[in-house]
């Protein structure tokens, strides 16, 4: 079982002085609610700036959100007084719209060291090998990247495909995507759908997908399309809704608010 409940959300960013003037808090998330259950799948678009990516960060627990108002729990416990690796053993999955680079690190280690800190203990050596390599295969990726430094010199493409890898292996209850198809060629768009596919197709895993564009959502088929503007949801529907972005774009609902 798997819910993860957003009420009321109100997020602040420390701003930062681009004039060299006093520093202060930016509200960027006004009361968003959001309830993602098992098996359910939900697209959140909206345009630029619109705060889709404050949202995902506040979820995972970057420490330059500072939530004002509100709460996240999942299965009924505090997310927000979890620390971003007990959010991570709680079952939370981020990818971000930015993957970090981490020279020095391979991503076999990184991967081995990520499973061993969300379940308590390392994997089997000879099973995690193969499950690494079988991850790696499902995403075309090859599998000499396991040696490679996490995300150095990867391609757009490569960095989508490595956290699709680690969906897999890490195996959470709600995974948050965010603008997971940015970037993305054809064919990578279609492998990462397929591997977003797998995971979403377990009845207990939940998804939020955060995305700007609606062609990801023409591989991966959302219960729920939430229409994000300056940090609230404005309107939800169906997969119908995506189309009609598609069709008039977000100008409607920023007009609607000024
Ligand atoms: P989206 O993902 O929808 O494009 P973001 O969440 O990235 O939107 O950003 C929402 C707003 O918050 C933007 O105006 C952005 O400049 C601002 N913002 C986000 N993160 C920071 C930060 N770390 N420092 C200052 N401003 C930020
Ligand atoms: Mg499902
Ligand atoms: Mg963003």
């Amino acid at each position: 079982m798997a819910t993860l409940e957003i009420k009321d959300l109100h997020v602040a960013v420390a701003a930062s002085d681009e004039d060299g003037g006093s520093e202060g808090f930016k509200q960027i998330l006004k009361g968003v609610d959001l309830t993602i259950r098992d098996g359910e799948t939900h697209a959140i678009m909206g345009p630029n700036g619109s705060g889709k990516s404050t949202l995902a960060y506040s979820i995972a627990g970057h420490p330059k959100y500072t939530v004002t108002q509100g709460s996240v729990t999942l299965d009924g416990v505090d997310v927000l007084a979890m620390s971003v690796d007990e959010r991570a053993r709680a079952g939370l999955f981020l990818a971000m719209q930015y993957p970090v680079e981490v020279p020095g690190v391979s991503v076999a280690n990184f991967l081995r060291t990520a499973k061993t800190a969300i379940d308590g203990e390392a994997p089997k050596l000879r099973t995690w090998v193969k499950d690494v390599n079988a991850a790696m295969e499902q995403v075309k990726m090859d599998t000499a990247f396991a040696q490679r430094s996490v995300n150095e010199g990867f391609s757009g493409g490569e960095k989508k495909r490595h956290e699709i890898v680690q969906l897999e292996l890490l195996d959470p209850k709600v995974a948050v995507l965010d603008e997971t198809d940015s970037g993305l060629d054809i064919d990578a768009l279609k492998i990462v759908s397929e591997g977003v596919n797998r995971f979403k197709a377990n009845a207990d895993k939940g998804v939020l997908l955060i995305t700007h564009y609606t062609r990801i959502l023409r591989y991966i088929t959302p219960d729920f399309v939430h229409v994000f503007v300056d940090g609230r949801m404005v309107e939800q529907g169906g997969p119908e809704l995506a189309d009609e972005l598609e069709a008039h774009g977000y100008d409607k609902y920023v007009t609607a608010k000024a």
